[in-house]
């Protein structure tokens, strides 16, 4: 239950974003943390932070056309939300994928505020994408798709301006595309436009690694804090993407087994550990199916067509896919075998009942805007070696990683505490986070 302020707020936010559940879920979630501070800040409420935090600084919508390899022209939506500047330049990703529409670009976008400002980092948020899928699109397709989509885009970017970055459906071939475009229609080598670059043209070590590390590290940091830790654990991770694969690589150098990974079509298990040679072949190299992985590890992996990866006994959880793939009985299931943390390598992946489940079993719960900040804080690494014209070497920038996510892990422990609710590190983010932005915002004036 929101008080009446809040729920006021709430209510506007609702009426105005019609038909945009993501949105309205993320929201929400932030509200109930914000239940809190009701009181101890009242200059909040004076300056109607929230309802002008909800809204979008700017919001474009845009047409992508581009030829195919029979010829035929086909017409993507293109998106990009400036959400908050008042941290920095608009940074977050861009998400291809057929399930993008305005509410889930305003989710991420939302979401991103909150994670840039706990990384510590002068960044303010943003999220962009479109419903382009690029599964079973050639290379040339890719190309020419991210041409067209960057011709309108590149008008409203810049270092200063607006910096995207990948998300899913965006690796560093797209960003290669996409920074192509950029760079002859401007004529600038302007290599803080975009992170997520490739290394040899302005891109960042540890990058690529940089969400899946950070989720591992966040929740050793989070089972530390209890007096226990990743060594000698067992974790379950979804997905088979760039976090997926980066999570489980983390959880290994930390000393635990990583045991399983999904796609749309259902999960491995490999009760030795995910061999991740042969995961980054099939997934990197030859973007092909889960499915395949199980047969090639000739029997030392089962493979389970659709049901759910939450079901595998795990001490450790790490949702890496993508909103909403993780529910209430997804979450009882993981309790039932003694789950002892969940840290979020995707945006939202945990259901709002999942999470009270967790809540109520006392399990230790990292949400993404803490869990998943890695990714992003080491953009905004790339951003700084960029502006420096250096190249930071891989051990420097993984140890600026580890020192930003224990010092994410800190911060939300410390809100929480301050605010009344210890352990509870969504309270943490979600207060933590808000406070530098909404204190910014009010030293800039209406
Ligand atoms: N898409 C990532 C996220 O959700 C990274 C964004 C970025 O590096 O700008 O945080």
């Amino acid at each position: 239950m929101l008080d009446s302020m809040l729920k006021n707020t709430y209510d506007e936010v609702l009426r105005r974003n019609p038909g945009e559940p993501e949105f309205h879920q993320a929201v929400r979630e932030v509200f109930e943390s914000l239940e809190v501070i009701q009181g101890r800040h009242p200059e909040y409420a004076e300056h109607s932070i929230l309802a002008r935090l909800c809204e979008p600084e700017r919001q474009l919508i845009f047409r992508v056309p581009w030829v195919d390899d029979k010829g035929s022209v086909q017409i993507n939506r293109g998106f990009r939300v400036e959400y908050n500047s008042a941290l920095g330049p608009y940074k977050g990703g861009l998400r291809f994928h057929p399930s993008v529409n305005l509410g889930i670009v305003k989710f991420l976008g939302f979401e991103q505020i909150f994670k840039n400002s706990l990384t510590g980092l002068p960044i303010g948020g943003g999220k962009g994408g479109s419903d382009f899928d690029p599964r079973g699109r050639s290379d040339g397709e890719v190309m020419r798709f991210c041409q067209s989509f960057m011709t309108e885009l590149h008008r409203h970017i810049g270092e200063y301006t607006d910096v995207p970055a990948g998300d899913i459906g965006v690796g560093a071939r797209e960003i290669g595309y996409l920074f192509g475009q950029y760079k002859r229609l401007t004529n600038k080598y302007e290599a803080g436009v975009l992170t997520g670059k490739g290394l040899d043209w302005g891109g960042s070590l540890v990058r690529k690694e940089a969400t899946g590390y950070g989720a591992a590290i966040f929740a050793d940091e989070m089972l530390k804090a209890r007096g226990t830790s990743v060594e000698g654990r067992r974790a379950a991770v979804s997905g088979s993407g760039n976090v997926a694969i980066y999570a489980i690589e983390k959880i290994a150098q930390l000393g635990g087994t990583a045991i399983t990974a999904s796609d749309s079509s259902g999960y491995v298990v490999d009760e030795d550990g995910i061999d991740l040679e042969l995961l980054k072949q099939i997934k990197e190299v030859e973007r092909g199916r889960i499915a395949d992985y199980a047969e090639r590890r000739g029997g030392k992996a089962r493979f389970v067509a659709g049901g759910s990866v939450w079901d595998v006994p795990v001490a450790i959880a790490l949702p890496c896919a993508t909103q909403n793939e993780l529910d209430a009985d997804a979450a009882r299931a993981l309790v039932k075998n003694g789950v002892e943390a969940v840290s979020e390598g995707a945006n939202m992946p945990c259901t709002p009942d999942a999470v009270e489940v967790l809540r109520e079993a006392g399990v230790a719960f990292g949400p993404g805007k803490a869990a998943n900040a890695g990714g992003v804080a080491t953009s905004a690494l790339e951003m700084q070696q960029n502006a420096a014209r250096d190249a930071w070497s891989f051990e420097h920038t993984e140890a600026r990683l580890t020192q930003i996510m224990r010092d994410i892990h800190a911060t939300c422990l410390e809100t929480a505490e301050e605010f009344g609710r210890p352990g509870d590190y969504a309270v943490g983010a979600n207060v933590a986070g808000f406070r530098k932005v909404a204190d910014a915002m009010i030293a800039f004036g209406v």
